[in-house]
């Protein structure tokens, strides 16, 4: 195993943990020639190091520096964290661990009987470094070559588990029972609700602007306005929106098409001491 899990990980350390991983990323993603003395398996590693994620332009989280972080956004997930800490046991599986981190509440939990077909992953080998060491940590499968691994590399696995989960993850809520698991979670309103004042507090949906990873960050979709936000949380806001893709909420609004909620015909009318603007 690549590190304990359970009842051992307190929420602090495991979120302490997640940022140490995106550290050491962002260190290898900013080295622009690759050391000498690369390890073995280097050549994956070399590519996903350099595998950079184009600037997300419409989205306004790089104008927020690192201290503003904490103030609004932290105050509101806050909440949400307290029915997560450790109480689930000594066996906590990676699926649920991961699930559970404070910034991925949008994430349903993967089936393991999906991850383990085949059939399901097809093509994501290519996609994803490290591929066979992520699937084994998503499996929690007791693997070897974690030994052989140095602290670094066992984060650059622990990173592409992550991306390899995500990508699964988008496949997953296209089928019937992840369609299912969605609908909890928006019976729910994990998905926050539409900001707009005339949608009335509408339930929202995840949504991805490309189903290509690394291209954008998720969104949330309101049904009713048909229109998309940034979530609420930075946290959220940070995933990559190729983990639920562009398909998910009209594939889930066209399967229960009961929840697809009335249009609103209401729209806010601009006025100038109670007068109209002119539009020319
Ligand atoms: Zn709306």
């Amino acid at each position: 195993m690549y590190r304990e899990r359970g009842i051992g990980g307190s929420k602090a350390e495991v979120d302490h943990r997640k940022h140490r991983i995106s550290d050491v990323l962002d260190k290898h993603l900013d080295r622009s020639t690759p050391s000498s003395s690369r390890p073995t398996s280097g050549k994956d590693l070399f590519l996903f190091m350099n595998k950079q994620q184009p600037p997300d332009y419409n989205n306004t989280d790089h104008l927020l520096s690192k201290d503003n972080d904490a103030s609004d956004v932290e105050s509101e997930t806050d909440s949400e964290e307290s029915d997560v800490s450790g109480s689930e046991g000594d066996e906590t599986t990676w699926i649920s661990w991961f699930c559970n981190l404070r910034g991925n509440e949008f994430f349903c939990e993967v089936d393991d009987d999906y991850v383990q077909d085949d059939f399901n992953l097809c093509g994501l080998s290519t996609q994803v470094p490290y591929y066979d060491y992520a699937l084994d940590l998503i499996l929690d499968v007791e693997s070897s070559h974690g030994d052989m691994f140095t602290e670094e590399q066992n984060e650059l696995v622990e990173s592409a588990a992550e991306m390899l989960y995500g990508l699964i993850h988008a496949r997953y809520i296209l089928t019937s029972k992840g369609m299912a698991a969605m609908l909890d979670k928006y019976k729910n309103y994990d998905f926050g609700r539409c900001p707009r004042v005339h949608c009335c507090g509408q339930p929202c949906l995840p949504v991805g602007q490309s189903d290509i990873p690394r291209s954008s960050n998720i969104k949330i979709c309101c049904p009713r306005c048909d229109d998309i936000y940034y979530p609420r949380s930075k946290y959220q806001g940070n995933i990559d929106g190729a983990y639920f893709g562009t398909t998910f909420p009209h594939l889930f609004l066209m399967t229960y098409g009961h929840l697809k909620p009335q249009k609103v015909v209401q729209s806010y009318l601009p006025r100038v001491f109670g007068f109209k603007i002119h539009k020319p």
